[in-house]
């Protein structure tokens, strides 16, 4: 694609990484160690990603069983210590299946992204977005963003992907899978957050369980035309506030204009069905109101890319562990795909025993490239793995793995796939990162926690 005659800018880095999502933002901080520049661009004004952008719970940090282990450490843990610091935390028991949730407020953890990634010296660029990548020799590439009027160009030694979508690795022409080419990809959901929400009066009505049988009992006589009959609804940092994660959408393609645009919309209507269901039907919500929208529909997976190795379902329920393993995973499968009666419900499988699997390095390593590592919601994993692997504790792990990788291929001079492996594991460690199961069970029980998070 030729931008060259509105080329406006022209930047140069050592590791460049794209995209500030959970995984783009903690592989930026990790790179930020070593002694190289790291720059980091995101096409919107914040960062975070999904994690700030709709949710409000990270899950993964633990195992989900009857004896939860903390299976994730290191950068991770800094940013919940962050949010620790100003009380804009606590730990959500596990009552919809995917494990204690690390609960926080996701307005201060923009801030906590922002603070995170200055004072480690990241340099960022808000409000840029790839458009192309050519690549100008054995080990470099220069990549295209536009910025209102005009293009600009970062010259980089290493890249991150870290957009979600693959869009790096899509323009630098590396192979990937797209999402509902082989099985139905999961559906997207715009989140939204309601107020004045008196928790007591819902909690005495039944609290979650009435509200799934009021769910039900709503979609089925279509009293309400849901879209589904169950969700995530949960109290949030902010009084007297609730998240929810209900609004399914499925059959749009996310990486289209139109189908995007079609998505949003949707999700937006389905919303406000939701509003007026919980205001008509549910104790303590009749006095409250829709007071967010997600800042864009949440959308599960796009592009996979193919790397080095392939994470498969096989793996993560066979618990498997790997030489080159860089974090670990025991979160089930959760597959928010179509159902076979056109019901939209979730699909759940889970590791035995309560037990984890080791993700692979060679999952980060794109097939093909030398000095690119793709991490997030677009590493190397089939369909199923995928819906397994995508906690936000374990796509940090990501960022954490490849940023230090990044940090050792500049030092040792070598590609993404030379450096030394037991190497990178000894740094991850060295940080506090976790790499075999534990066996001391964690205290997640909120009042032995919430004051002091012993992560
Ligand atoms: C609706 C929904 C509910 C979920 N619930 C939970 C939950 O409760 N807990 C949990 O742990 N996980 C949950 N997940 C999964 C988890 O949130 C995601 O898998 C994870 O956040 C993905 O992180 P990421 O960094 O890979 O991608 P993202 O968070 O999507 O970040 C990608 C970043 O790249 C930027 N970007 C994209 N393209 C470009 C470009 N061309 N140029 C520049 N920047 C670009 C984006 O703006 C974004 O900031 C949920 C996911 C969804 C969609």
């Amino acid at each position: 694609m030729e931008f060259s005659a509105s080329i406006s800018r022209k930047y140069q880095t050592d590791i460049l990484v794209i995209g500030s999502g959970s995984a783009g933002s903690v592989a930026a901080i990790a790179a930020a160690q070593g002694k190289f520049k790291v720059t980091l661009v995101e096409r919107y004004g914040f960062a975070g990603g999904t994690s700030t952008q709709m949710l409000d719970t990270f899950y993964g940090f633990f195992t989900p069983s009857e004896s939860p282990k903390k299976i994730v450490g290191g950068i991770p843990d800094w940013v919940v210590n962050e949010l620790n610091k100003s009380g804009d935390i606590f730990l959500r028991p596990n009552t919809y299946g995917a494990g204690t949730g690390v609960n926080y407020n996701p307005e201060k953890l923009k801030e906590i992204w922002d603070r995170l990634l200055v004072n480690n010296g990241v340099e960022l660029l808000f409000h840029s977005t790839l458009v192309s990548v050519e690549k100008t020799g054995e080990l470099s590439v220069c990549v295209f963003f536009h910025k209102g009027v005009g293009f600009f160009t970062i010259t980089a030694k290493r890249v991150i992907d870290a957009s979600g979508d693959a869009d790096y690795c899509y323009w630098a022409g590396l192979p990937y899978e797209k999402a509902g080419e082989l099985e139905p990809a999961q559906s997207m959901t715009t989140t939204f957050r309601m107020s004045n929400v008196d928790l007591e009066a819902f909690e005495a009505a039944g609290g979650k369980k009435m509200l799934k049988t009021k769910m039900g009992e709503a979609y089925d006589s279509g009293t309400h035309p849901l879209p589904r009959k169950e969700g995530s609804s949960h109290e949030m940092c902010q009084p007297k506030c609730i998240s929810t994660v209900a609004v399914k959408v499925v059959d749009f393609d996310p990486l289209d204009p139109e189908g995007i645009t079609k998505a949003e919309i949707e999700g937006r209507r389905q919303s406000f069905l939701f509003e007026d269901f919980f205001r008509a039907e549910v104790p303590g919500y009749e006095y409250s109101k829709i007071i967010g929208l997600s800042h864009q529909i949440g959308v599960r997976e796009t592009r996979r890319v193919f790397g080095e190795y392939r994470l498969t379902k096989e793996d993560c329920m066979e618990a498997k562990q790997f030489e080159d393993q860089v974090f670990l995973c025991g979160a089930p499968i959760e597959d928010h795909r179509k159902g076979a009666d056109g019901s939209s419900e979730t699909y759940w499988q889970y590791v035995p025993a309560g037990g984890s699997y080791g993700v692979p390095y060679r999952t980060l390593i794109p097939k093909e490239s030398m000095n690119t590592w793709v991490v997030g919601r677009c590493f190397s994993a089939t369909h199923d793995a995928h819906a397994s692997c995508r906690s936000m504790a374990q796509t940090m792990s990501m960022g954490q793995a490849a940023g230090f990788a990044a940090v050792q291929s500049l030092e040792k001079d070598c590609d993404a796939k030379g450096i030394a492996i037991g190497e990178l594991q000894s740094n991850l460690l060295g940080r506090g990162a976790i790499l075999e199961l534990p066996t001391q069970v964690a205290d997640t029980s909120r009042n032995g926690w919430s004051n002091n998070l012993k992560l």
